[in-house]
């Protein structure tokens, strides 16, 4: 079981969070979605175990893997050693097979510098994968990308987490995104934010 069970959260004397409760079942899919912020990447934080300063409890998996905004490569290791630096356990063979799996097959020495954005964020997620976490949370895995691009991140992730089953948090501001890859919405409103009860009926088309 994956609970957030946040009170409150300030920077400073800002209340950015209010109560925030929700709970992951195993290989659930949850997306949190609200405006640029409200407190997304907040509470990524804290249900990562980065951001410890709250009010509140976070039961988690110690098996988690996390995929940021930016993909956050150490820029000197090569493509594998970035793999197997996460992951020592995995083995140069499937640290290899990983990275043919997100379309890097060929690219084990590059560094991540050599890479295209693109490419980047496809390592990043190969190394999340990789460790074939229980918990995995993204942060807008799929902004700043062309559309042609973020479609082919969005098709990748769609089928790891097909094929792992991890229970999956991300954070995204658009709706289609949440809607495409979630089993279910979280929406974050208000300052501090707190979770409204549930997403406008959009099976109209009329919100898409
Ligand atoms: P989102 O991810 O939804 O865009 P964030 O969680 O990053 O929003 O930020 C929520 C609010 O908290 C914003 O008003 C932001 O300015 C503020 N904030 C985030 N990180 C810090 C920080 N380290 N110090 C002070 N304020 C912060
Ligand atoms: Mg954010």
């Amino acid at each position: 079981m994956i609970r957030a069970d946040i009170t409150s959260k300030f920077f400073g004397d800002q209340q950015v969070l209010g109560p925030v409760r929700f709970d992951i079942r195993p290989g659930e899919t949850v997306a949190l979605l609200g405006p640029s912020g409200i407190g997304k990447s907040t509470i990524l934080r804290i249900m990562a175990g980065i951001d410890t300063r709250f009010e509140g409890t976070v039961t988690r998996p110690d098996n988690m893997a996390i995929v940021f905004q930016e993909p956050t490569l150490l820029p000197w290791r090569s493509a594998l050693d970035n793999l197997l630096i996460a992951r020592p356990t995995l083995g140069a063979d499937a640290a290899r097979a990983a990275l043919a799996r997100v379309g890097l097959s060929g690219r084990d020495d590059a560094f991540p510098g050599q890479l295209s954005l693109g490419q980047q964020r496809r390592l990043a997620l190969a190394r999340a994968f990789a460790g074939a976490p229980e918990f995995l949370v993204m942060d807008e895995p799929f902004v700043s990308l062309d559309p042609e691009m973020a479609e082919q991140m969005l098709a990748l992730t769609e089928a790891l987490i097909a094929e792992a089953k991890p229970a999956t948090l991300f954070v995204t501001h658009a709706r289609a995104e949440a809607e495409r890859l979630a089993d279910r919405t979280l929406v974050l409103s208000g300052r501090p934010a707190t979770l409204t009860d549930s997403l406008p009926d959009t099976s109209n088309g009329e919100h898409a």
